[in-house]
């Protein structure tokens, strides 16, 4: 059976530095972490060079979250311009701290959305060049957005892998629930079973509050979503793959989620 890790969206309540919240993270069993420039990317480019070879030696795997602007598909071409520099800005981050993979909210669909999953392509190639030159690594993650508005059905990320290099999913469990229909077991067996070449999938996990729209907001595990069944599944799957807790308490939750895959309880 492959491997599951679990690990944190943020860094961990009182953590001095990147390093030391690896070493938090590590101290509690749990071996991936999560770094969120979703407001910024604003890093100390030796402290994450600390925080890469902290990561490096306790086997934590490391990922970047992409700011929240991003809008691939706007009808402002300076917005579009701003969205790409954003996700490079990410992956030079991603770079810095030697994360994966960079994980980013594509776009909305507003009033392009037929043309939506098109300029998505078109706006990552020219990203997927420009990282290229600049040889940055990090492979660029697309979240499944849980607001029906949001661009980003598996199906759709899919149409995007196969055409830019460099391109794979990140599985958002709770937003896959609220933007329906329902999370089963075998709907999510599906879903995963079209996403079977992935060589490491990466997914978030949290609990979830939901309209008709979709997604209101995260809350903690256990509470609008069966993360039980969730991680059955996975685990069933035999992928390998990184679960990333976005709950109200990430460290907490993590630590749950830890115990469920490696222990059953
Ligand atoms: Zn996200």
């Amino acid at each position: 059976m492959r491997m599951i890790r679990t690990g944190p969206a943020g860094y961990p309540e009182g953590s001095r530095s990147p390093a030391d919240a690896v070493r938090k993270v590590k101290a509690v069993g749990l071996s991936a972490l999560e770094v969120q420039f979703v407001r910024n990317v604003l890093y100390n480019p030796a402290r994450a060079e600390e925080a890469r070879s902290e990561a490096k030696e306790s086997g934590v795997l490391l990922s970047v979250h992409a700011p929240y602007y991003i809008n691939l598909n706007s009808s402002s071409p300076e917005t579009k311009e701003k969205s790409e520099e954003w996700i490079l800005r990410a992956m030079r981050g991603a770079e810095a701290f030697g994360a994966w993979i960079v994980v980013v909210h594509a776009a909305t669909y507003g009033e392009e959305e037929k043309s939506s999953t098109k300029n998505v392509i078109d706006s990552l190639t020219r990203v997927r060049d420009t990282a290229d030159t600049e040889s940055l690594k990090a492979v660029i993650g697309l979240e499944t957005m849980g607001k029906k508005a949001a661009w980003g059905t598996v199906p759709e990320i899919l149409e995007v892998m196969n055409e830019v290099p460099g391109v794979l999913p990140v599985v958002d469990f709770a937003h896959l629930q609220a933007r329906g229909p329902p999370l089963s077991a075998e709907r999510l067996q599906f879903l995963l079973g079209s996403l079977s070449e992935v060589p490491r999938l990466h997914c978030h996990l949290s609990g979830i509050e939901f309209t008709a729209a979709g997604e209101r907001k995260h809350l903690r595990l256990g509470e609008g979503l069966d993360h039980k069944m969730v991680l059955d599944v996975l685990r069933d799957s035999g992928m390998e793959a990184t679960v990333i807790c976005e709950s109200t308490s990430p460290m907490e939750d993590a630590q749950i989620i830890q115990r469920y895959v490696s222990q059953g309880i």
